[in-house]
């Protein structure tokens, strides 16, 4: 036991993550650490994270800092690429190991490779996902393409959530040689919802409470209001809460007010979410290349037409509210992620992978997994078994925005 450093990843919570608490009783001292991603533009010229992103993440980081330092410790944050900060960080505070959560993404992959190579020790475990990958009774590598497939062989194991795990009870002291650093303010934002572990797990229990679970399967589709779907997304990108802290609270709802359609979707809805982690753990770098699980060419990119469809200015009102919102915002209802996206790659001709780009840019609820996962499958591109969606605009205004006032309220 020596000097370790804890690097939170997309694991910002200290409730359910086993490889914090793997840390704190494997260190005789321990440094928690955060490297800030650096300001980026992505090939087509706009940032790669919009100012509400970042927002987003320092309320989650300031929240998680307050945790730890009211258990003695504290959260550096560092500024610049892992490859160069942790390294001299290891050096600086005499660290041999550096304890991380697994991420399957083709960067964050080749970030820990690098860190390898420069000579550090990692050691990482697989947390993000609601179901335990060893207990589905396969090899990732057999995971079935169609998502219908993968249900059924989880509902045969009768399969819910793996179990969260408790807080540490105590975290190691930090490092002597640490030098003073400056505590994360604390930002009042015009987001929609508030950052931090706290927030989420008050939120979760709000939202049972409300008896929201009962009416889900019925409102999730409502292309706005706050109250028809969960908005568990935000706090899971950030990994403030955890899928099974989630899942295990709706199964003590089961236990109390019995089960129901609302209860067992939002669970259904949790399992998409393994599924495109698992379809990365299976597929890796592919799911990023232009042509995805399939074999065409994707369109090309038109820069006035993305200006059009990214700006909102398409013409199109039921697209354009959607972009303006978006924008906005930095949330779009499922329904609307579905319509745009759709709306850009079939009508427009878009292509898929700068449409992918640009709501990496602008949700706050960002997750690589589910973006990429999501963009590939409308379309066409991934695991759809009826090779991508193409929403009929005029229908779905006829069915989710007859009486205009989701259009209304983004486009005046
Ligand atoms: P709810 O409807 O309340 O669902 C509960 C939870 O289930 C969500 O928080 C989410 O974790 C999970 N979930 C629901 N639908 C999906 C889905 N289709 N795929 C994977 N998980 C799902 N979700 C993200 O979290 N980050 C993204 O970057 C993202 N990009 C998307 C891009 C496109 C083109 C599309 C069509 C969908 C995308 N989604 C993404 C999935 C989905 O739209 C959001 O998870 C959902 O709208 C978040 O709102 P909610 O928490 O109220 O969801």
């Amino acid at each position: 036991m020596g000097c370790s450093i804890y690097w939170f990843r997309a694991d910002l919570r200290l409730l359910d993550n086993p490889q914090f608490v793997n840390a704190c009783q494997h260190s005789q001292s321990l440094l928690p650490v955060f490297v800030l991603p650096q300001p980026e533009q992505t090939p087509w010229g706009f940032e790669r994270a919009s100012k509400q992103r970042a927002l987003w993440l320092h309320q989650n980081l300031h929240d998680l800092q307050k945790s730890l330092e009211e258990k003695g410790s504290t959260l550096l944050v560092l500024e610049g690429e892992p490859k160069n900060v942790l390294p001299a960080l290891c050096i600086e505070v005499g660290a041999d190991v550096i304890y991380c959560e697994a991420i399957a993404a083709p960067e964050e992959q080749s970030d820990i490779l690098e860190l390898q190579r420069a000579g550090l020790t990692i050691n990482t475990q697989w947390q993000s996902t609601m179901l335990d990958p060893k207990t589905l009774g396969m090899d990732v590598q057999e995971l079935p393409d169609v998502f219908t497939n993968f249900r059924q062989v989880v509902e045969k194991r009768r399969l819910r959530y793996a179990e969260p795990v408790a807080r540490p009870q105590s975290i190691p002291p930090l490092p002597a040689k640490l030098a003073k650093q400056d505590p994360i303010s604390e930002l009042r934002t015009s987001l929609f919802v508030n950052g931090g572990e706290s927030q989420a797990l008050t939120h979760l229990e709000q939202y049972c409470e409300r008896r929201l679970p009962d009416s889900y399967k019925e409102t999730r589709n409502a292309l706005s209001q706050f109250d028809a779907s969960s908005k568990f997304s935000p706090w899971l990108a950030v990994g403030s809460i955890s899928a099974r802290t989630i899942a295990k609270r709706i199964h003590r709802y089961e236990d109390r007010y019995g089960a129901n359609d609302g209860s067992y979707w939002l669970w259904f809805e949790l399992l998409w979410r393994d599924y495109f982690r698992f379809l990365m753990l299976k597929y890796g770098k592919r799911l990023f290349s232009p042509k995805g699980l399939s074999q065409r060419t994707p369109n090309t990119v038109d820069p006035e037409l993305f200006t059009q469809w990214s700006t909102g200015m398409t013409g199109v009102d039921l697209i354009d509210a959607g972009m303006r919102e978006l924008a906005a915002t930095g949330f779009l209802s499922n329904r609307m992620r579905q319509i745009v996206a759709s709306h850009w790659v079939y009508a427009m001709n878009g292509n898929w992978q700068v449409g992918a780009a640009w709501f990496e840019s602008c949700l706050i609820d960002y997750d690589v997994y589910s973006n990429q996962g999501n963009w590939l499958y409308v379309a066409g591109h991934g695991t759809d078994p009826r090779g991508g969606r193409a929403f009929n605009v005029a229908k779905q205004i006829a069915q989710y925005d007859a009486d205009g006032s989701y259009r209304k309220r983004w486009l005046d």
